[in-house]
Order: structure tokens, then C-alpha cells, then sequence
């Protein structure tokens, strides 16, 4: 009885301190912002692109959607007449790497975690709704460098600490820490205000907190979709994740099928406000499919 009222309790708590959000998640036209600093974002498609301005070159986090590469290049070009030298990628999913080429063919080297290259040379099937998630990339898409662990990255006046964080969004998750002006970016791990897309909840819950635990209050997070944040939302939105294991883990002690468990709408209070992006269904479907496969 306890757990169950702290639970309804976190409840309670997130949804009263939620922004006002209703329905999908308004598309956002293409537009370039200072963030702090030389830390840049260029938004297209609702999805973020950090940019850091250095000495006299330019390092680019994620390419966006291939069909967006030159006008990505382009807003870049409308801040500074630097080069992007150095491209980086999250994570291995589609809209994180289609602009590789375009951005390897201008000169630009590249880098992400040993496991996104590897995800991204053969066909990737997502088997909760069994389709091919991303095809085997061409050899001129893939990340030139790779690193495990962690790397930092001395760019102009900044210091930015690539940290790999396992079993979170993917298996392949990095998170940037730009030291000097407080400011990170999660990569594909936080959209903000939607569902998190779960690959473990526990490991998505790990690394949240050990991220929370590097920064402060007065740390800017850069999600991959939406506004930027502080700690207070970052930990509203993992404790969403917290209550959803909970409640779809009691329900799959109970034999409940898939099908029952979505149809139990089990994230109801909050869909108002978060479920324009990754669908409650979606969301209770992730959860129950990794809760009985581990990760997918
Ligand atoms: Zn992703």
C-alpha cells in the first residue's frame, strides 16, 4: 500500500508541475539559436542539431535527415563563416546520421560510439513492431572514428566530454558535456515533452541520474526535440519512466497481454500533455516489450 500511494503521489507531483501541453507537438519552422556561448542549435523538423562555434572551425552533433543536410549546412553558414570540420552522431537512428555524407563530401571527419558504426552497417529490425528501422548504411555514411567509454574534446575555448551511457535509448548513447558553459546535450535519450523511447528502463533510469548527479541547477539541457531545460524537468520526465516500469511491470505480474496493458492506458494522466510525440501505445507497448525481452 505504500509503494502504491508514493506512486499515485509521484504522480500527482509530476502531472500538477507539468507545463500546459496539449496534443501534438507543434511543428517548429527552421530557425538557429545561441543556446550560451558558441554553443549553437539549429532546429529542423522539430529536431536539434548542436553546434560548436571553436577558433576557426565548426563541430557539428548530428546530421539530421539526409534531406535536410544543406539547409543544415546553411543556417550554419548564415552564423559563421567557419568550416564544419568535425561531424558526431548520438546514436545510430536515421535522423541522427543522414546528413553524413553530405557533411564527409564538404570535408568534415566524423566520430560517434563504437556501436553506432556497427548498428549502422548492417539492416536494424525493431522487433517490437517488427520492420526494418534502418537499412545498411553506405560506407561514405559511416562514422570515420569511433570510441567506447568516454573522450573528451578540447574545440576553441570549450572542453566537451563525450560519455557513453549503455542500454538507454539505444546501446549506443553519447552525451555531451560542454564543461566551460554548463551546458548538455542528450542526444536522441531526451525529446522533450514526449515519451522517452525506452531500449531499458533501468538503464535509462541510471543514466539519467548519473547525469543529474554530473550537473547542477543551473545546467542547460539541450534535448534532442524541444526547448532547452533544467534539472527540475529532467527529473520529472525520469520519473515518468520510473512510474511506467512500475505500473506495466504489476500488470505483466498479473498476465496481462500486450494488448491489455495498452488498452489499460497506463500513462493516462499525462498523455494530455506528453503523448504528441511517441504515442501512450507506443510508449506501454516499448515498455512491456522490454520488461519481458529485456532490451530490443
Ligand atoms: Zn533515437
Amino acid at each position: 500500500m505504500k509503494i502504491i500511494l508514493q506512486i499515485a503521489a509521484t504522480a500527482a507531483l509530476i502531472a500538477s508541475a507539468l507545463p500546459a501541453f496539449a496534443g501534438e507537438a507543434p511543428a517548429v519552422p527552421p530557425r538557429t539559436y545561441v543556446v550560451s556561448g558558441n554553443i549553437h542549435v539549429a532546429v529542423l523538423e522539430n529536431r536539434n542539431s548542436v553546434y560548436l562555434v571553436g577558433d576557426n572551425k565548426v563541430m557539428l552533433v548530428e546530421t539530421n535527415f539526409e534531406r535536410n543536410a544543406a539547409a543544415l549546412a546553411n543556417q550554419i553558414a548564415s552564423v559563421t563563416p567557419f568550416p564544419v570540420k568535425l561531424i558526431v552522431n548520438s546514436h545510430w537512428h536515421g535522423d541522427h546520421i543522414g546528413g553524413n555524407k553530405f557533411f564527409h563530401d564538404a570535408g568534415a571527419i566524423s566520430l560517434a560510439h563504437v556501436n553506432t558504426r556497427i548498428r549502422m552497417s548492417v539492416d536494424q529490425i525493431n522487433p517490437v513492431i517488427n520492420n526494418v528501422q534502418l537499412p545498411a548504411q553506405k560506407p561514405e555514411f559511416l562514422p570515420m572514428m569511433t570510441f567506447d567509454g568516454k573522450m573528451t574534446l578540447n574545440w576553441g575555448n570549450e572542453r566537451v566530454d563525450l560519455i557513453h551511457y549503455p542500454d538507454a535509448h539505444t546501446d549506443s548513447d553519447v552525451v555531451f558535456y560542454y564543461r566551460n558553459n554548463n551546458v548538455v546535450y542528450l542526444g536522441g535519450m531526451l525529446e522533450y515533452p514526449q515519451y522517452a523511447g525506452v531500449y531499458s528502463p533501468d538503464g535509462f533510469v541510471d543514466a539519467i541520474n548519473k547525469i543529474l548527479a554530473e550537473t547542477n541547477v543551473n545546467t542547460k539541457f539541450i534535448p534532442w526535440q524541444g526547448p532547452v531545460i533544467s534539472q527540475t524537468e529532467l527529473t520529472q520526465w525520469r520519473d515518468i519512466i520510473l512510474l511506467m516500469k512500475t505500473r506495466v511491470g504489476a500488470m505483466i505480474a498479473q498476465g496481462k497481454t500486450v494488448e491489455e496493458v495498452v488498452a489499460a492506458k497506463p500513462s493516462a494522466e499525462f498523455d494530455a500533455k506528453w503523448g504528441g510525440g511517441r504515442t501512450p501505445a507506443r510508449f506501454a507497448q516499448d515498455m512491456y516489450y522490454v520488461l519481458t525481452h529485456g532490451t530490443r
